[in-house]
Parts: structure tokens; sequence; C-alpha cells
């Protein structure tokens, strides 16, 4: 089986015409790479043009604030990219005078750049014979060859590594690994794999052995753990009170209501009393409990949400915490959000 020759032919008249495969410019394909690590492609497309159209260069993306980086990026999730995607423009414009570098060696080294977008970007950008391995990779190519090492372990990257790396071509590199990508995402789907029509169905061990549904072995599943959100979602006549996320826990940077983190979802009684310890409140506030809880899944955490809404005449709220701020709609499409925050203000149509 060629399998370099027959996926890479399958690639060429398959591929879906996509903005980012008609460029080798370092700059946009590390954007749409870095949109693409934990996103679909038919999210990702609206946050490519939306991006690029932003921040058309790496100057303009290194000479925007961090809320301008965060608020383009708002709904997308995994702010840490955003963020490093920010830090590295600057250092692309400090460190090497605004020209996007397009080698493994030198991408390595950026912030936000690991081994598969370096090998991405260079073998598209540079030619570089390296072949591209993640989720959708390890997916083919155990099934296909029939690796069984489980997912994220040492052993299968590896693996796959060494066996992509046979098949990678050294005059078009680009063109085999995002012809690998693509079939991931087209053909070798992790549910129903369209394997009928497949052109590796001959070949394709998980297809020959019935073990398409094991192939990949799963990796062992992590414990989440649970935390408890409460929210107070404060209305004034200017709009509504927020506070900064800290450093050192999830959505760092990002704002949200004032937030009450206990070992349970409160009650009215008791979020008045916490909120009037710290001057937010008066103890007679008249506070409604949001229709709905929520259940927000991230990787490693679930958290639980109750938002309690109450509304003051007031326009200037005294409080501890110079860290709060009155956001009008305006300010608030302006500022990166964590998607619960922005799921509870499109639910309760806050804005
Ligand atoms: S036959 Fe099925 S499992 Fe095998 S490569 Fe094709 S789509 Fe994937």
């Amino acid at each position: 089986m060629k399998f370099n020759q027959k996926i890479t032919d399958w690639y060429q008249v398959s591929k879906r015409d996509l903005p980012w495969r008609n460029t080798r410019n370092p700059y946009y394909i590390w954007i749409s790479e870095i949109i693409l690590q934990q996103t679909r492609v038919s999210q990702g497309l609206d946050y490519y043009y939306r991006f690029t159209e932003t921040f058309p260069e790496v100057e303009t993306l290194a000479k925007a604030t961090e809320n301008q980086v965060l608020a383009v990026w708002k709904g997308l999730g995994y702010y840490s990219r955003a963020r490093n995607m920010h830090h590295t423009a600057r250092m692309v414009v400090e460190k090497y005078n605004g020209i996007f570098p397009s080698s493994y060696n030198e991408l390595i080294k950026l912030k936000g750049i690991g081994e598969y977008t370096a090998a991405a970007i260079s073998s598209i950008c540079a030619g570089e014979p390296i072949p591209v391995v993640d989720g959708n990779v390890v997916r083919i190519f155990s099934r296909i060859f029939g690796f069984n090492a489980p997912v994220g372990s040492t052993r299968i990257f590896k693996d796959v590594k060494q066996k992509s790396t046979e098949f990678i071509s050294d005059q078009d590199p680009g063109t085999y690994n995002q012809a690998v990508m693509e079939f991931g995402a087209l053909f070798c789907k992790p549910q129903t794999p369209e394997c009928s029509i497949c052109i590796f169905k001959k070949d394709c061990f998980a297809f020959n052995h019935n073990k398409v549904d094991s192939l990949p072995v799963s990796k062992p599943e992590i414990k989440k753990r649970s935390r408890w959100f409460n929210y107070l979602v404060i209305q004034t006549p200017d709009g509504l009170l927020m506070k900064k996320r800290d450093a050192g826990d999830i959505w760092t940077g990002l704002w949200e209501f004032p937030l009450f983190e206990a070992g349970k979802l409160m009650d009215d009684k008791e979020i008045i009393r916490m909120a009037s310890n710290e001057k937010l409140l008066t103890p007679d506030a008249n506070i409604t409990i949001f229709k709905k809880d929520y259940r927000h899944i991230l990787t490693h955490q679930i958290i639980h949400a109750r938002f309690f809404i109450v509304d003051v005449e007031t326009r200037t709220i005294k409080t501890a915490s110079p860290e709060l701020k009155i956001f009008s709609r305006e300010q608030y499409q302006k500022t990166g959000v964590s998607r619960l925050m922005e799921k509870f203000i499109t639910d309760a149509d806050l804005f």
C-alpha cells in the first residue's frame, strides 16, 4: 500500500476549500492552527476571518491590548491560546523584526507552539518533512496499522511519529500533513467513520479485524473536580458590575460577575449575607435566583453555577475591591468573558 500517494491523491480531489489552504504565510497558518487546536472547522472559520481581519499582520496583533485580543476570541474557550498568541506576536516583532518564523527549530521556541503546530507550519510554509501527530493522526494510524498503545501515551506518539516519518514526502510534506489531517476530519472520524467507501478498507487493520470501535485504545479517564460558583449579578442603570479574574486559576484575566465559591450552590439568604459582608449589597436587598442552574464542563473540572440577580438604583457602587467595574453593553462586547458567562448573559438577555 502506497500510503503517502493514496492519501495525497485522495486529498487533492476531496479537500475542503478553506482560506488557510490558499496561503503559505506562516502568520496565517499559525492563526488557523491555534484556532483549530480545540475547535471544529465549522466554528473556527468565523473566528479565523474575524481574527485575520482585526489583526491582518503580526504587528497589529502585537500592538493590540490583551482585552482587544480576548474580545475577538470571546466564545472560543481555552483563553490561554489567545494570550499565548498575543505574547508570541510581541516576541516575533521584538526578536524577529516582525517576520514570522517558518522553520521548526525557531517555531518550537515560541510560546503556545508545540510539536504539532511547529510541524504543521514548517511543513506547509518551509517544506520541512516533519509529520504532524495529534489525536486525529493517532486515530487513523491506530486503525490502519493496528497500533494498540493508549491515546496520550508516549508509546503511541512514538509509534505514529515513526511510521508517519517513513511516509512523509520530501517534495511536498505540507500536502501530506494536510491530507492526513483532512482524512481524519472527513473520513476516519471518531464515530461513524466512512469505512464502506474508504480508500484504505482493503488494508485497514481495524476494518479487517472488526476493531474500528475499539481503536484507538482510549486513555484512562481523568476524574474531574467539582466546584460550585455562586454569581451575584448586580444590574445598575449604567450596566453590569464585573470583576477581573486573578491569575492561578481557570479563566485568568477574564471578566465575570462577583463570585462566591462555596462547597455548594447557595440560597438567597446565604448570598445576601456574603455579599453584605463584602459591602456589595445591603442586608435587605431584593434578590432573584435565575430560573436555571448551569453545569459547565472543563477538561479537569465541572463547574456548577447559580446566578443571583439584583437591581440597584445607584450609579456609584462603593466596594472594598478596586478591581470591580461597571460594564455597559458596548464595553462588554469588547471584553473577554468565559463561555459560561456568555451563555448566561445570552439566556438572561441581559444586554
Ligand atoms: S476503513 Fe474505516 S477505520 Fe479504516 S481507515 Fe478507513 S475509515 Fe478509518
